[in-house]
């Protein structure tokens, strides 16, 4: 009797450590958390917002400490392990530092974000330079970092902020300069997901990785169109579930409850009719701010 449960106690421990559930959440703008059990990662982290006073250069732009803070705390966002940034510019790099240095977490950085994240002077904010194409393993995902071109930014004429972060950093506005851009191939036992929150696909550095991945989240906002975002990592990887982030509008203010509008011109409801026509086998989740979608198993 006694060995029966020991040994059915271990036929579940085994069971358990063999469909290990992953989720994601998302938290506004290209924000994202990936995690299992007992790791945490997050990428983009934004809450706080640039307002007109930023955009004149009357105000510098700095992480708000009491904002990221509370959200850490009312999300429970305490294994964090590691964050990543897909490029400099402020609605993807804002907050890192400061995730950073109040969770303890490693800040994956390039030499943009770098300069960003040494800017604020706090020897707690852990930072190791990523290099392209090369993997970091954090407890049991790996993240190979892959960099790509960022699209030009259309909607404002002008390929804005485009140039890499200047040494004498002093967190103005247009301190905030796009650096590299960079995207994630995010491998767990349980299966693969692809995270660009750029919305042009770079198909062929994926595949030097694979050819197939289980989940897709890619940023909407200044897409070609939706035909591209159908035809782009959907179809190449044929993953079972798409997840679009960076539709919803970050100039202003941030609802830590979140309500959000959408980015001007973004037409979420367009481009998720349009995949989910193209592809019916598929499931489209629009996520929700905070809300846990699972991934896997
Ligand atoms: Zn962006």
């Amino acid at each position: 009797m006694f060995k029966t449960l020991i040994l059915s106690s271990f036929f579940f421990l085994s069971l358990s450590q063999a469909h290990a559930r992953v989720d994601m959440r998302w938290f506004t703008v290209a924000a994202v958390v990936i995690e299992d059990e007992k790791t945490q990662i997050m990428f983009d982290p934004m809450f706080t917002r640039a307002n007109l006073w930023h955009w004149l250069n009357f105000s510098k732009l700095k992480s708000d400490q009491a904002l990221v803070s509370s959200v850490l705390k009312d999300h429970e966002l305490n294994k964090l392990n590691a964050i990543f940034v897909s490029h400099s510019h402020f609605d993807h790099s804002i907050d890192a530092p400061m995730v950073a240095q109040l969770t303890g977490a490693t800040f994956y950085v390039d030499p943009s974000t770098k300069i960003i994240a040494e800017a604020y002077k706090n020897p707690g904010i852990k930072t190791q330079e990523v290099e392209n194409l090369k993997s970091i393993q954090v407890g049991n995902f790996k993240i190979t970092v892959m960099k790509r071109t960022h699209a030009h930014i259309r909607t404002l004429g002008i390929n804005f902020l485009k140039g890499p972060v200047s040494k004498d950093f002093d967190f103005n506005f247009y301190d905030y300069q796009m650096g590299d851009t960079w995207f994630y191939l995010i491998e767990h036992p349980e299966g693969k997901i692809l995270l660009d929150q750029g919305s042009e696909p770079f198909s062929t550095t994926v595949q030097n990785f694979t050819d197939k991945v289980d989940v897709v989240i890619q940023g909407v906002a200044n897409r070609p169109s939706d035909e591209a975002t159908s035809e782009g990592y959907v179809k190449q990887f044929s993953p079972k579930i798409f997840i679009p982030t960076h539709f919803d509008n970050f100039i202003f203010s941030f609802d830590p409850k979140g309500s959000f509008s959408y980015l001007p011109g973004v037409r979420l409801d367009d481009v998720v009719a349009r995949l989910k026509k193209d592809h019916p086998d598929k499931k489209i989740i629009v996520p929700e701010y905070g809300k846990r979608i699972q991934l896997f198993p």
